[in-house]
């Protein structure tokens, strides 16, 4: 049996299997495509602290793999497809392909993925004028002209984060209305270097081998189409948790609920990184929330003491 059962291989994933394994917990990681999760996908991470050169999210996560396994944690390329909670202090079963396998503990780090404009080229054109984090890839954009597209507080702070950096941010929201709060609202509206296009919608993305323009639906139908080095898709993110749907509480996104602790509402499981209820979705929160989830986990085993 184990002592910690941890499903995904993202940062958060793994920075906890670090912390479990080197808490002296039987410790093994469930992936079920490629360890790394979304950092390894990163080409240059600027923003981790202590890498002041930067560094690639492959190089990144493989060396916190490799951690993590010196540390005496187990991979294991299984997805986990049920997750049934053990009775108070009982272990946890985990079903997968692989079969059934008990755990006295689990953290859920299954990650999340921003939600997409589904549109033609979106893919093609994703790292070539089109992202999906403002806080990540801003700086790409000094001095050029980028679009946000999305009305809610994650729109209205990427346009915010952006005008640090471009000459122009173009603010493109398929209402008249903002979802956003009203200071981020007042202060877009107050920025200069933000202008707002109401009442459009994202409709195409031209250009050769990047982004070059945008053609924008209006409402009435008329189609316009600008000019924009990139486009911020700030349409909301997806928590990759609708295995637990039911399980454990989840906010109406679908982001698991956790306390301080990072523990949710069934005792001995617990979340970290992008699928909870966080307020900041980074490489440096996920390795935090790990870190924080695995030493939580292991402190819930003492109390066990069995
Ligand atoms: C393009 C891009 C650029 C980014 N740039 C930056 C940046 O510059 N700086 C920064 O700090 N952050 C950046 N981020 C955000 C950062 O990468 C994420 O916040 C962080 O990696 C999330 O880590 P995580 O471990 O919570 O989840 P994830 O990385 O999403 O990992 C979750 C893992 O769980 C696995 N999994 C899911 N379900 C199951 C299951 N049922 N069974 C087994 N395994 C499962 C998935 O396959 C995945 O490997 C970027 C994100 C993207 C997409």
């Amino acid at each position: 049996m184990l002592d910690l059962a941890i499903i995904g291989s993202g940062v958060a994933g793994l920075t906890a299997g670090l912390y479990g394994a080197r808490a002296g917990l039987n410790t093994a990681i469930f992936e079920q495509l490629i360890p790394g999760g979304q950092a390894a996908t990163i080409l240059k991470l600027e923003n981790y602290p202590g890498f002041a050169a930067g560094v690639d999210g492959v190089t990144m996560m493989s060396d916190l793999m490799t951690q993590a396994m010196d540390a005496g944690a187990t991979l294991r390329y299984d997805p986990v497809e049920a997750l049934q909670p053990g009775e108070a202090g009982q272990p946890h079963r985990l079903l997968g392909p692989a079969g059934s396998i008990e755990a006295r503990s689990v953290i859920i780090a299954t990650g999340a993925s921003p939600r997409k404009l589904d549109l033609p080229r979106e893919e093609e054109l994703t790292g070539r004028g089109v992202c999906y984090c403002a806080t990540c890839d801003g700086a790409l954009f000094r001095n050029r002209t980028v679009a946000v597209v999305g009305g809610g507080d994650t729109a209205l702070t990427d346009a915010l984060v952006l005008a640090g950096f471009a000459e122009k941010v173009l603010l493109i929201h398929r209402r008249e209305e903002f979802r956003g709060s009203p200071i981020l609202q007042k202060r877009v509206r107050e920025n200069e270097k933000i202008q707002l296009l109401l009442g459009r919608r994202v409709e195409a993305l031209l250009g050769e081998n990047k982004l070059e323009q945008l053609l924008l639906r209006a409402q009435d139908g008329s189609a316009e189409s600008v000019a924009s080095d990139g486009l911020f898709v700030a349409v909301g993110i997806e928590p990759r948790t609708q295995l637990f749907r039911g399980l454990v509480e989840m906010d109406s996104a679908g982001r698991i609920l956790t306390q301080r602790d990072l523990s949710t509402n069934i005792p001995g499981i617990y979340a970290a990184g992008d699928c909870r209820d966080t307020l900041l979705r980074q490489v440096v929160t996920g390795a935090a929330d790990g870190a924080l989830a695995a030493t939580m986990a292991a402190e819930y085993l003492l109390t066990l003491g069995n």
